[in-house]
């Protein structure tokens, strides 16, 4: 296989070298920027597998280049935000970011998130599947029919909709907002709590103890995540 390319923007030395270091350990062929503008210059002249974007960055912020390298491409984006800034990662993410890390991160964990999110970019290319298995769940998503341990599931259209969203990417973050949009189509704030029901209706069914999830996990302060239970063991 060829080296991936990964574009790392990080304005704190430090960070920026250890991340670097751990990156190219793995096997990448890593473009280290320190600020915004030299990071739209790099993007614009290689193509790259994966981005991990500090969002706090001098001179044009993290949340713009977001915003310029998703109305150009759908390179996987990971942000790293400061520990605390809620907004800041919900924002992020509703920019089309794919994932998230709060400093301090461990670079270990930033490899291991970025080799999960060029796997995921591999599997979106390839053919729609119409039956997919996550250990005990399964979705026949040609005939709309949900199996839980082989037993059938009665969802809404709206429970649906949230769990083959949630589902397609494992391990992607979703925002209460995103998901307002994708699954119910709405567009503005006041619903992002509606969310939260058809979260709370589609765990009873699934039977998914939302303190112990096996399938839909809470993202504290920002939104959810779907993992299935064959790749978190
Ligand atoms: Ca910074």
């Amino acid at each position: 296989m060829d080296t991936r390319r990964i574009l790392l923007v990080e304005d704190e030395a430090q960070t920026r070298s250890v991340v670097e270091a751990y990156l190219e350990r793995d096997g990448y062929w890593v473009t280290a920027v320190g600020d915004g503008a030299r990071a739209l210059e790099a993007f614009g002249q290689h193509k790259y597998d994966a981005v991990v974007l500090d969002l706090n960055l001098p001179n044009v912020s993290g949340e713009e280049v977001c915003r310029r390298i998703r109305d150009a491409s759908d390179v996987p984006i990971i942000m790293l935000t400061a520990k605390g800034a809620e907004e800041e990662r919900i924002a992020g993410l509703d920019l089309g970011a794919d994932d998230y890390l709060v400093k301090p991160f461990s670079p270990r964990e930033l490899v291991a998130r970025v080799r999960a999110l060029l796997r995921r970019a591999r599997t979106e290319t390839e053919p729609q599947r119409s039956r997919v298995e996550y250990g005990p769940l399964e979705i026949d998503l040609a005939g709309h029919r949900v199996y839980v341990d082989g037993g059938e599931v009665e969802l809404t259209a709206s429970e649906y909709k949230l769990l083959t969203t949630l589902s397609r990417y494992p391990g992607r973050v979703y925002s209460r907002m995103e998901l307002v949009e994708k699954v119910l189509g709405y567009d503005f704030e006041g619903y992002e709590r509606a969310v939260d029901s058809h979260v709370k209706n589609l765990r009873a069914k699934l039977g998914d103890d939302p303190k112990e999830p096996r399938f839909i996990h809470t993202v504290f302060g920002v939104g959810y995540r779907f993992e299935s239970p064959q790749e978190s063991s």
